[in-house]
């Protein structure tokens, strides 16, 4: 059996993973994240190396690691660009990796990472051309076409997040305004949910964040709109308009043969998937034609990363 090691390096936390040849993560590790980029690197070299002895095996035993970053990163120079969560601008991560290990390193976006997982092992088994976006804090996107990983000429390419949705729309995070992310993030949905809730005192939406000392999260509009609540099904069917407009233009370039949904939100499944392949009809190109292809959630959840990140090195 050949193993493979990925890593998901995530804001708070390093998962490392060995995938076996059926891509199954059989053994995984994880240790606080740091955000000092000597001492990240460090951990990194300390994560592979644990989760490799739980295997029984040196690291020298291993083709290569692949690392999967929430970040714009280069995978052909294997510098990491800039990193939010971070800060880190231009570091050299893969380079000083590969000087401590010893093997070859492969870095690569995480959400990247994730659509490449879930078309080895998930929901997306089988099939060579799918569009993923993962909906979470931010909004972060992974293509695959006819079977490889598409990043762009200079692979820092399918900021899928940061695609324009509503001219002179609300700033996003990046500066540009009216991005998708402002609209479909967990983050956007926890704006529109506060905004409806100011804006009608009346509603079980505003008794039900009272009741929960305040806190609102990607799942509040979603409760209360299942209990009834009119201005909470509300926020969630403009919420969900906003998606199928974004999903919409992204099958009308890409025709993908699945339409993936994963990051935080995808729990919410049916909830989710059922409205928007309606709703998205009147957003792809020629749909009363030739259909749209299936909007399913992700099914391999922070798996996917680690089993992507093992297989950079094959797309
Ligand atoms: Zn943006």
């Amino acid at each position: 059996m050949q193993y493979r090691i990925g890593i998901d390096l995530g804001g708070t936390a390093v998962k490392s993973g060995i995938v076996d040849e059926n891509h199954q993560v059989v053994f995984r590790h994880s240790q606080p994240s740091d955000h000092n980029f000597e001492r990240a690197v460090a951990g990194l070299a300390e994560a592979v190396e644990t989760v490799a002895a739980m295997a029984g095996l040196r690291v020298s035993d291993f083709p290569c690691v692949g690392v999967g970053i929430p970040s714009t990163v280069n995978p052909h120079t294997k510098r990491l660009v800039f990193a939010n969560n971070t800060g880190w601008r231009d570091v050299p991560i893969g380079e000083a990796l590969e000087q401590r290990l010893g093997i070859p390193v492969y870095i690569g976006n995480d959400a990247n990472c994730a659509v490449i997982g879930e078309a080895l092992a998930g929901a997306a088994k089988g099939r060579k051309n799918v569009v993923m976006l993962t909906l979470g804090t931010g909004v972060g996107g992974g293509i695959l076409l006819d079977g490889r990983l598409f990043t762009g000429g200079d692979g820092m390419g399918v900021e899928l997040g940061h695609t324009p949705l509503l001219h002179g729309g609300y700033r996003c995070t990046c500066g540009i305004e009216g991005c998708l992310e402002g609209y479909a993030s967990v983050t956007a949905l926890i704006r529109q949910t506060r905004q409806a809730m100011e804006e009608h005192p009346e509603s079980a939406l505003h008794a039900y964040v009272a009741e929960h000392g305040g806190q609102v999260d990607g799942r509040t509009a979603f409760d209360c709109a299942q209990a009834g609540d009119e201005a909470a099904a509300a926020v969630v069917d403009q919420y969900l308009e906003y998606l199928a407009n974004g999903i919409g233009g992204l099958i009308t370039i890409f025709r993908p043969e699945i339409f993936l949904l994963g990051g935080g939100l995808s729990a919410q499944g049916e909830n989710l998937t059922r409205p928007l392949s309606e709703k998205v009809l009147r957003y792809v190109y020629s749909s009363d034609l030739i259909g749209v292809p299936p909007i399913v959630t992700a099914t391999l959840g922070n798996a996917a990363g680690t089993i992507g990140a093992a297989y950079l090195d094959r797309m």
